[in-house]
This record gives C-alpha cells, sequence and structure tokens, in this order.
C-alpha cells in the first residue's frame, strides 16, 4: 500500500528506534547504574536525529511527506505548480490570470487568516477550477516548535477557514518552511491530511532575481515534479515586480515545451 494515502497514524522507523532507544537507556541505566554517561548520550544523539529530520523538509524520516507525484498510469508527463502563503490581494489575481493564459491549474496552499481576509480571492482560486489546500491557520514562524496540542490548533483552525469560505476540506497539508517536529505526523492522521512538500522550490520570497529562481526550478524539470512558488510574501525583482509573476509565464513555457501537462496534487492524487 502507497503509504503516503493511509488514515490511520503508523510510526515511522525513525519513530519506532527512537522509542527503542529509550527503552534501552533506561533498561542499561538500571541494570548497570554506572553506564548513565553512556545512556544519556545515546538518548542525547536520538534527540539531535529527530531535530535534523525535522529541519530537513523533504525528509521521510517522521513519516510520509510527498516530494513528488507517484509514477502511475494517468499522472505520467505530469507536474504540480504549487503556490503559497496566500492568498494576496495584489499578486493572486495576476497569477490566476497568468495561469488562464496556459490553461493551467494550481494548488495554493493559503495561510487560513488570509482566506478569512480575502473571501473573495479565496472563491475566485477555487471557481477558476484550482485547488486550496492547508498551509496553518496563521503561518507561525515558530510552528515546528509547537507541542501537539499547538500543530492542532494551527492546522484544525485553517481546515475550518477553507472550509468556511470555499465549501472544501483540503485534503494536503504544507508546514512554513517545510519544518516539523515529531508531534505533526499523528496530528495530521488524526484530521485526514497529508503532508506535501516539493521536488525543487525557488526561494522567491528571498531571491528577486527572475532567472535564477527559474533556473532552480527547471534544472532539470520532468515529470512528476512538485514545484514551489509563492503569491504571499513574494520577493521583488530589481523593478520591484513580485518576481512569481516573472516566472511563472517562463515556467508555463517551459512546462508546454517539454510536453508536460500541470495538475493538482488532488487531481494527481484522489
Ligand atoms: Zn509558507
Amino acid at each position: 500500500m502507497n503509504q503516503i494515502t493511509t488514515r490511520g497514524w503508523a510510526p515511522s522507523p525513525l519513530m519506532y528506534a527512537s522509542a527503542a532507544v529509550h527503552v534501552a537507556a533506561v533498561a542499561a541505566v538500571l541494570a548497570r547504574p554506572r553506564v548513565w554517561p553512556w545512556a544519556l548520550g545515546a538518548v542525547a544523539a536520538n534527540h539531535v536525529a529527530l531535530t535534523a529530520a525535522g529541519l530537513w523538509p523533504r525528509s521521510q524520516l517522521l513519516g510520509p511527506n510527498l516530494t513528488r507525484l507517484p509514477a502511475r498510469v494517468g499522472t505520467a508527463g505530469s507536474v504540480a505548480l504549487t503556490i503559497d502563503d496566500g492568498p494576496d490581494p495584489e499578486v493572486t489575481p495576476q497569477v490566476l490570470a497568468q495561469l488562464e493564459q496556459h490553461r493551467a491549474c494550481a494548488t495554493f496552499f493559503c495561510v487560513g487568516e488570509r482566506v478569512l481576509r480575502y473571501p473573495d480571492l479565496a472563491l475566485e482560486i477555487t471557481r477558476r477550477g484550482h485547488v486550496i489546500e492547508n498551509h496553518t491557520q496563521t503561518h507561525r514562524h515558530n510552528f515546528s516548535l509547537l507541542g501537539p496540542s499547538g500543530l492542532h490548533a494551527e492546522i484544525a483552525r485553517a481546515q475550518n477557514s477553507i472550509f468556511q469560505v470555499t465549501g472544501s476540506r483540503p485534503s494536503f497539508f504544507r508546514a512554513p518552511a517545510g519544518l516539523r517536529n515529531p508531534f505533526l505526523d499523528p496530528v495530521l492522521a488524526n484530521l485526514k491530511l497529508r503532508l506535501a512538500s516539493w521536488t525543487r522550490r525557488g526561494f522567491d520570497t528571498v531571491r528577486g532575481d527572475a532567472d535564477a529562481v527559474f533556473r532552480r526550478l527547471t534544472t532539470p524539470l520532468t515529470g512528476g515534479d512538485i514545484l514551489l512558488l509563492h503569491d504571499g510574501n513574494a520577493a521583488r525583482s530589481r523593478g520591484g515586480t513580485p518576481v512569481i509573476l516573472e516566472v511563472l509565464p517562463r515556467l508555463l513555457d517551459a512546462v508546454r515545451s517539454r510536453d508536460l501537462r500541470p495538475v493538482t496534487l488532488r487531481a494527481a492524487l484522489p
């Protein structure tokens, strides 16, 4: 079975190993108290490994994580454009116009409180055949430091905000900056959400150089890629244009010239 479609929570191998390290450390100290520095060292090393796994957005070590579209009939030759941090009243309407011009669809990972602030814009995204997914309620920069109840609140509130405005409940989740911790996976399973990261990102919230962003996204560009751009928090080019608006038309041309087809995550993984 494809792990990414699993709804119930099952610990990843790293989580099993972490539990085993803790149990073994306690058992060793009980049997031979003098080994406590070694036991403590093993537990500390394990926590370093868990933290590192959470800081690596594309890792599968903390649970299932979609980094490419699965190779299967129907999705061959597909790419998924994912656009994060909106909706944004200045940028999103222009992104929608560019997508329409190229007859392309995209997945928008929206921030719940922005969906509530710009409900007409969120509705316009879905009215045009795109899909809105969950990118937390407030896009907190300390998201990956939250405990289980804090993570649950951020994600469940965004589910409700997006459902309230669009009538559709997200089925994918992306963490702010892709940063996570071991508590996230069971929370997502509980809310029936699948974690999605990306194959490549353009770093277009920090780089205003459209050529560099385009090169990062297209080197190489192949079927199955999940590409990440931003309509919210977009960096500006030297001329002051949100960089996504300079990159997206070129990217859509490149997709077409390679005979690739843009699909939403939900269409590719129903
Ligand atoms: Zn984001």
